[in-house]
């Protein structure tokens, strides 16, 4: 497949902002940098911060044993997503293709846009099918979002229907990873070299626990990352957010003993509430959420609120009638819920 095909002819013949820091790259303290019209007063953060997020990316690189080049990082997940839209989609013409439920931010960048979304819903079992999702899609078909694990159902999707789809969709293909740290599954960046289509994105904000400092990172091709960078905001992820993920991801254990908390909690929630009567199903989770299926999701969403709980009503998406989502918490937290669950009739 041919990725420069794909792209938007202004964004191919698009001369990009250069900023100081982009013209003069190598920012150490031996210099005089009076080329950014700076406050010299140092506090920290009076200077531009990295535009290449180098730190921030070296890190990454350890961690996901992937080369630099192959990383683009955003103000969080969702900037990104609207950049892979605006490098492939020509407005009023293109379409992006989406798999209902999920996540909503798809659609709504692609509106902000003026992109077309076909939307192929999920199986009964919330995996692509794949027949009709290429059935669906036409030549003006230029990215494919796929969500695994999924929100708001929590499944992972099949690896071979994915397969499928990366070798057969004609265009982008996103996989939205925003909770792979939370599932058995493998990661898609392991296969990035097999699939110049494939685009993955990740974030801070979920497994992390991050999301206060909006960082999202992007794994694709070379030629893919390079295009990004073209078009984004010249100092898109600030100073404070650069530090404080770096600190963050200087400390694996601590992180990954907090996803084993989570699970551990995931899994007594579930137990739990497999005890309440008005709870029809709970979906498998591979992700830090659960869905479930109640006999009047309304009438038990607003019972919770009164109850000073606060979860996710799903019920007006498609295929989720009378589904709630709800955030694994901590421990208190979960006994709380649980607790309130069992206190409404
Ligand atoms: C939460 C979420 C995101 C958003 O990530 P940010 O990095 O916080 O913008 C992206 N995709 C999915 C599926 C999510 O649930």
């Amino acid at each position: 497949m041919d990725i420069q095909n794909l792209i938007r002819d202004n964004i191919k013949d698009l001369k990009p902002y250069s900023s100081a820091r982009d013209e003069f790259k190598d920012f150490n303290e031996s210099k005089v940098f009076l080329d950014a019209n700076e406050n010299p007063f140092e506090n920290g953060v009076n200077r531009y911060p990295d535009p290449q997020q180098l730190k921030v990316k070296e890190k990454l690189s350890k961690i996901k044993n992937i080369k630099i080049d192959n990383i683009f990082l955003g103000n969080g997940s969702d900037e990104i997503l609207d950049l892979i839209i605006r490098v492939f989609c020509e407005p009023n013409q293109d379409n992006i293709v989406t798999l209902p439920p999920t996540y909503g931010m798809y659609e709504v960048l692609a509106n902000i846009n003026a992109v077309k979304v076909i939307k192929v819903n999920l199986s009964d079992s919330f995996q692509p099918q794949v027949e009709q999702i290429l059935k669906a899609s036409n030549e003006d078909s230029k990215i494919l979002f796929l969500c695994s694990p999924n929100n708001p159902t929590g499944n992972s999707f099949s690896e071979n229907e994915v397969e499928k789809l990366l070798k057969s969709f004609r265009g982008i293909v996103v996989i939205d990873e925003a909770y792979i740290d939370f599932s058995k599954q493998e990661s898609w960046l392991n296969k990035l070299n097999d699939f110049p289509n494939l685009i993955v994105t990740q974030t801070l904000s979920k497994a992390y626990g991050m999301a206060g400092i909006r960082l999202g990172a992007c794994y694709a091709s070379e030629e893919i990352i390079s295009i990004l960078n073209r078009i984004k905001p010249p100092y898109n992820v600030n100073e404070l957010t650069q530090l404080k993920a770096i600190e963050r991801l200087s400390k694996p254990k601590e992180v990954s003993k907090e996803i084993q908390q989570i699970l551990l909690q995931r899994e007594w929630l579930i137990s739990e509430l497999d005890n309440i009567s008005f709870i029809n199903k709970i979906y498998p989770s591979d992700a830090n959420f659960i869905l479930m299926k109640v006999d009047e999701a309304n009438k038990r969403y607003s019972q919770l609120i009164e109850k000073g709980i606060v979860i996710r009503n799903r019920t007006n998406q498609p295929l989720c009638k009378n589904c709630l989502r709800l955030t694994v918490g901590n421990d208190i937290e979960n006994k709380k819920l649980i607790n309130a669950f069992k206190s409404i009739k």
